[in-house]
């Protein structure tokens, strides 16, 4: 899978709409964490070195199609002025009047970023008409929003119908670095899935089965495949329907000589507010639930994970949130970082985990792209990038 590079794009001069991912955590208006800012400069900085006018368009929260204060573009943009070092311009619209008097107005290396495309109706349709206003702002489409890839939309597929589409430098490291992983990766190579759900991830099991050697299994999704076990797991989350799937997919790694690693002990209690007690995976309580995988199954994930050559990382080992079911993930974290092996760590719970234990620095690729990283590694084709495959 190759796509055109905005390296490869002719831009001095020229109008470039680029779709960044600005989707950033607010709280009472204020930005509380500013990584998809940061990771979107690279494309910013070398259009701007290049004397391309630069229109920037994002999405921000769920305004659902009408405008709304609290989900306006401004704090980004300040942000992203003070990121950049030069003024970044504002418009009150999307793809009005204003907006496209602004990037008319727009001189080589300046900067406007457009409205919360989501205040349109239009953009969560993919509606033509919507797509078309956007395009007439600009000459060329840079798509630089990898987290947004995963669906169709109008600043994100519809555009494209209408001008020469190049993929940004995040899109790029993003798809290079996660087709590492499905392509020759080095062996061994092994995924640790964990979060809420096995239904959250089956897709990414499936298609990972064939491909690693090794399976780490943490988390609440752990807990479907202890049912498959024969264990009883008590209050803990589980889903009992999905307990022969689970089963099925034990065989099928078995069946191809993928190694399973399912916790053996695990950190339980009544709820996340009582005092833990590690026990057995046989020995759970009916009136406990497990909220953390124990030390002696970290201490095994850990030694298989040091002797890795390639590792995907999807899903906490535990309720991390809390301090007392955090040890799980804290060790995993730490035997990844500390790895020999190139390391992807994708979906947006685990990698503020690993931002959250300071290790972010350590491991080789952090996917800003949460639903559509999995995606990705599901095998799925992602609507956003067909556009910018070099055969299209
Ligand atoms: P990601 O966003 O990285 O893909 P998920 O969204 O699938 O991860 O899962 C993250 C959530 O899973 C976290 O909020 C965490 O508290 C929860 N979780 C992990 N282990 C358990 C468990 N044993 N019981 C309940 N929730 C869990
Ligand atoms: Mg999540």
């Amino acid at each position: 899978m190759k796509v055109r590079s905005v390296r490869d794009a002719t831009v001095a001069g020229k109008r470039v709409f680029v779709r960044v991912d600005f989707n950033v955590p607010l709280d009472a208006g204020a930005i509380t964490d500013d990584t998809r800012i940061r990771a979107a400069l690279p494309t910013i900085r070398l259009l701007i070195e290049r004397g391309a006018r630069v229109i920037l368009c994002s999405h921000l929260g769920r305004p659902k199609g009408k405008p709304s204060d609290a989900l306006s573009m401004r704090p980004v943009a300040d942000r992203l002025a003070e990121l950049l070092g030069q003024p970044v311009r504002t418009v009150p619209d999307v793809a009005g009047p204003e907006a496209a008097t602004a990037a008319a107005a727009l001189t080589g290396g300046e900067v406007l970023l457009l409205e919360n495309v989501r205040f349109e109706p239009g953009e969560e349709k993919n509606d033509q008409a919507l797509a078309e206003r956007l395009a007439s702002l600009a000459e060329i489409y840079v798509n630089d929003a990898f987290g947004a890839a995963h669906r169709a939309h109008a600043s994100t597929v519809g555009i494209a119908d209408y001008l020469p589409a190049y993929a940004g430098l995040l899109m790029e490291a993003e798809m290079s670095a996660l087709q590492r992983l499905l392509d020759e990766p080095q062996r061994p190579f092994i995924t640790i899935l964990g979060g809420a759900k096995v239904s959250d991830k089956l897709g990414v099991i499936e298609n990972l089965i064939p491909k690693v050697d090794a399976l780490l299994i943490g988390g609440g999704m752990a807990n479907t495949f202890l049912l498959a076990q024969g264990h009883a797991v008590g209050l803990s989350l589980a889903e009992s329907d999905l307990e022969s799937k689970a089963r099925s997919l034990l065989e099928q790694a078995s069946s191809r000589g993928v190694e399973v690693l399912l916790p053996t002990d695990v950190a339980v209690a009544a709820d996340l507010d009582s005092a833990l007690e590690i026990v057995d995976v046989g020995s759970v309580g009916d009136d406990q639930a497990i909220f953390d995988i124990g030390p002696a199954s970290a201490a095994r994930y850990g030694e298989r994970i040091a002797s890795a050559r390639t590792i995907f990382w999807n899903g906490p080992m535990g309720v991390f949130e809390k301090p007392s079911f955090a040890a799980g993930t804290r060790a995993v974290a730490r035997a990844v970082a500390d790895a020999d092996a190139f390391t992807v760590v994708g979906g947006g719970d685990s990698v503020a985990a690993v931002e959250q234990i300071g290790l972010a620095g350590r491991i080789s690729h952090i996917s800003t792209g949460g639903g559509a990283s999995l995606e990705f590694v599901e095998g799925r084709k992602l609507p956003g990038l067909a556009p910018l495959l070099e055969e299209s």
